[in-house]
């Protein structure tokens, strides 16, 4: 093993850096050195542990734009989005400082004859699998949990943002955490799959997450499941947003942009598949197009950027490949349909209507800048299409009638549901998936267990 890793920047196709991929005896030295520290750090309270992440919060600011920068130019989304997930990844940081120890104290249970309760325990040393489209948050939404409940994390990040994992492994030492309790693993292409089915077998480790592709979930679930351990998944999305008869469908088509082309299209949790009551649906499709025409494609260095290249050219590949087909299979374009001439990994911002089953742009995810519009005759074919997906993560419900939402959200199977908002995740919120988006919850109370051993005590 070992080899290289070569980061390019998206909007130039222009290279970065080159890494040495760790061979296998770095590695080694990496989860021994990793699993000592874990242990050292499940015996500091939870106080201090909490206090560390709100050190952590005033790091991660004092360095949001050498962060931003760095995200910009490995995975090129707009640079106000970076900055912004970089503030988020800090509110967070605040919000497990101050709720961490509370969340996470012993719970008293009342039984005959003894004292019982529940303790929320570390579980260990705990393998995160993470990807590039929030190379800052998708890290500090579970190492900022995971290292309050006293866990250790070993980090291997996408290979395209390999600067950002280095660049945050720093952070967390600047903030106060010990030396190696977090590890930025640094592994070649080649090399992942074994690498990590070898950390999750391995007995120095508690339990892995992954965020990303079902292909990575499936592959990092299936060497979990064979050494019996714990796993969060947090994998793809194809989201449904639905646009209800009586909703204002100027508010609505505004923030169908802002659900969609928010990050280039490339979250998990953006609005993808846009589900239209018929009697609006003319009105709606005008007022998203017209959005969707203005929104400013470009440099992401620039400020009024407001969506940027793809993260890499098979990312851009897969795309085009979903549009054709699509178009091929019957669905209309609107507007986009094409890369940007030019260098750098561009995709028009593309709506496509009379999307349906068995065209790519309704049945796969897609990631990037592309809509894919039905139109329901009625509520119950609302959530006939919503649910004709392999997915379940989120659902944007938009109506006049807030029960009626709420009445449509209980009938399609999502982990998160919004009624007149936009998905998004909120620390103090749990975030995860059902169906093929994985399973395991992030964030907010659920979040900071799934990674502790609830641990039960009698004591006569
Ligand atoms: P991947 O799932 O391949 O990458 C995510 C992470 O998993 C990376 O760290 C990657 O490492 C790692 N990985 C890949 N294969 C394996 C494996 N066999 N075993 C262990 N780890 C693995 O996503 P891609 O970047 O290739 O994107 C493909 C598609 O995945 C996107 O188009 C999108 O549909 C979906 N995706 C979803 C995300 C989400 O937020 N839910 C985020 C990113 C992608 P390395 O980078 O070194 O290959």
């Amino acid at each position: 093993m070992s080899g290289v890793i070569r980061t390019v920047n998206p909007a130039t196709g222009e290279p970065i850096a080159t890494y040495d991929g760790w061979d296998a005896d770095r590695v080694e030295t990496a989860v021994a050195r990793a699993h000592a520290a874990s242990r050292a750090w499940a015996l500091v309270p939870v106080t201090e542990r909490a206090a560390l992440a709100g050190r952590l919060a005033r790091t991660l600011r004092e360095h949001k734009e050498h962060l931003a920068t760095l995200a910009v130019a490995e995975m090129g989304k707009p640079v106000g989005e970076a900055e912004g997930e970089v503030e988020k990844s800090a509110v967070t940081a605040e919000y497990y400082a101050r709720q961490g120890p509370g969340i996470l104290a012993d719970e008293h249970v009342e039984v005959e004859g003894a004292r019982a309760w529940v303790a929320y325990e570390p579980a260990g040393l705990v393998l995160a699998v993470m990807p590039w489209n929030f190379p800052v948050w998708q890290v500090m939404r579970f190492a900022v949990p995971s290292l309050v409940a006293g866990n250790g994390v070993l980090l291997k990040h996408a290979s395209n943002v390999t600067g950002s994992a280095l660049a945050l492994r720093d952070l967390f030492v600047e903030a106060g955490f010990p030396e190696h309790l977090v590890t930025a693993l640094v592994v070649a292409d080649a090399d992942v799959p074994e690498v990590t089915a070898r950390i999750v077998e391995d007995d120095r480790v508690a339990a892995v997450t992954l965020t990303g592709s079902n292909r990575a979930g499936a592959a990092v679930g299936a060497a979990a499941g064979r050494a019996a351990k714990k796993s969060v998944l947090e994998l793809g999305g194809s989201d449904a947003f639905v646009v209800l008869d009586d909703a204002d469908v100027e508010a609505a088509a505004a923030a169908a942009v802002r659900a969609r082309f928010a990050n280039s299209g490339q979250s998990c949790v953006c609005a993808k598949r846009f589900v239209v009551g018929a009697p609006v649906a003319d009105a709606f499709t005008e007022a998203f197009v017209a959005g969707v025409e203005k929104l400013r494609v470009g440099d992401p260095r620039a400020r009024d950027t407001q969506v940027g290249p793809l993260a890499r050219d098979d990312l851009r590949a897969a795309l085009r490949r979903q549009v054709e087909e699509s178009v091929a299979a019957g669905a209309r374009l609107l507007t986009g349909g094409e890369p940007l001439p030019g260098e750098g990994y561009f995709y028009r911002p593309t709506v496509l209507a009379d999307t349906g089953p068995g065209m790519p742009a309704f049945d796969e995810e897609t990631f990037g800048p592309l809509a894919a519009l039905t139109v329901a005759r009625d509520d119950e074919d609302a959530v006939r299409l919503a649910n004709a997906t392999a997915y379940g993560l989120g659902l944007s419900v938009w109506t006049g009638d807030p029960g009626r939402g709420v009445a449509l959200a209980r009938r399609v199977t999502s982990g998160a549901a919004f009624v007149n908002a936009v998905v998004a995740s909120d620390p103090r919120l749990p975030f995860g998936g059902t169906k093929r988006s994985g399973h395991g919850r992030e964030l907010a109370t659920a979040g900071i267990r799934e990674f502790t051993n609830i641990r039960t005590y009698w004591v006569g």
